[in-house]
């Protein structure tokens, strides 16, 4: 981790190059990537079969970065799911450019605020630091408190809190975690804390959750395991470690091991938004359930479907085959949600819409002990004018020369 920060440093000296913050053109394969920044075609021939099934993971729009010296490009580092990157980099003493697939690298700091209240909290928050999420986060955690009239807020209220910021040089990752907070309305002082496993508690005690009856309510029914008696040869994973190569390689999927014309089964109900041969993929068909969530199914040997079709939950839509990269008749499973690769057999339990008695949920508070040293913290930075984080582009990017030049 420490040594790709020094690398980026390494090469910001030798060359006084930039880092460059931007997005995956729509609709630009890698090898087009690859000819628009000048790098030799056998750099993408030297990739292995495995990772370039991987570069199908890279969506259009994707946030990443760039190390430049002028137009040359020194390094650049592509995310693929939230751990694990794509590096390409040029080797200072060959001049070759290298691949690599990498964790991905973050800063997880605490960051202090303590603000008057001039008109709502999250107005406030985004005002002083332009950051929504983070506006967001406050008012949920101050929800459900009827002890606190969010309404009758006035001139001498304030608010203090603590939370903690993952970013990927100087760029938020994942979202702003409020650790501790206080709202101080009217003379009266209100906590909230939350603990490492998300738990929100009061000052006075833990907020828990309870059943207090049922009601219809539109709910995702359960997918399906895309194929009969499934044998699983290949779990989900963002990190695999690969005994042979001894690198960290991502499976974005789940491979049933099955014999070729076995049918494939529609995880659940849904509209076939593509059915053809997509590289490593092979022959393959994806499947919109709705709700952000797509259903991929890798290396066919035919397809029963056509693009712009409904389907529903166990019908056949094509036959385990051995097409594109693949070792052996199997079919690789994939489950997206808003374009990111999920476990499906974590999510499977998601998608097509049903209307179903579900419990209603109450919040109460019941009595706990030892949070006197988080409030008194709270207490002391309410007292405070600490200097504020400001999340903007140009704050960005004086971060991120900082954190290159600390390590
Ligand atoms: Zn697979």
């Amino acid at each position: 981790m420490k040594k790709i920060l020094i690398l980026l440093l390494m090469f910001s000296t030798l060359y006084s190059a930039r880092v460059v913050e931007t997005n995956w053109k729509h609709g630009e394969t890698f090898s087009q990537y690859l000819q628009r920044n000048n790098i030799p075609s056998t750099l993408l021939d030297s990739i292995s079969k495995n990772d370039k099934t991987l570069l199908l993971e890279i969506q259009s729009g994707d946030n990443f970065f760039e190390l430049k010296n002028d137009n040359e490009l020194l390094q650049a580092l592509i995310p693929i799911g939230e751990e694990m990157q794509i590096q390409i980099i040029k080797i200072h003493a060959t001049g070759e450019y290298k691949f690599d697939i990498i964790p991905t690298i973050f800063i997880e700091s605490e960051y202090k605020v303590a603000l008057p209240i001039t008109s709502s909290p999250s107005i406030d928050i985004n005002r002083e630091i332009n950051y929504a999420s983070l506006a967001n986060h406050f008012s949920e955690l101050f929800k459900n408190r009827p002890e606190i009239n969010f309404k009758r807020l006035k001139k001498g209220d304030t608010m203090a809190f603590f939370y903690t910021q993952r970013t990927r040089l100087g760029k938020p990752i994942n979202e702003p975690n409020i650790t501790s907070a206080m709202l101080e309305t009217g003379g009266k002082k209100h906590f909230v804390f939350v603990n490492k496993e998300g738990e929100k508690f009061s000052d006075t005690g833990k907020i828990i959750r309870y059943k207090a009856g049922t009601q219809k309510v539109a709910v995702y029914d359960k997918m399906r395991i895309p194929v009969n008696s499934p044998r699983i040869t290949s779990g989900f994973t963002y990190k695999r470690f690969h005994p042979v190569l001894h690198r960290y390689r991502p499976h974005l999927g789940v491979d049933f091991g099955a014999r070729r014309g076995t049918p494939i089964l529609a995880a659940g109900d849904g509209v076939v938004t593509f059915a053809g041969w997509e590289g490593g993929y092979g022959k393959v068909v994806k499947i919109s359930h709705g709700g952000g969530y797509v259903s991929l199914y890798a290396h066919q040997s035919q397809m029963r479907v056509r693009s712009g079709q409904r389907v529903s939950k166990g019908q056949v839509i094509g036959y385990v085959g051995n097409t594109g990269r693949s070792t052996g008749p199997h079919l690789h499973f994939g489950l997206y949600i808003n374009g990111r690769a999920v476990n499906p057999l974590a999510h499977i339990n998601m998608s097509t819409r049903k209307f179903k008695d579900v419990d209603i949920f109450k919040t109460k508070i019941v009595q706990i002990k030892g949070i006197k040293k988080y409030k008194n913290r709270l207490v002391a930075l309410s007292k405070e004018t600490p200097k504020l984080h400001v999340w903007d582009s140009e704050q960005k990017n004086s971060i991120l020369y900082k954190e290159i030049d600390t390590l």
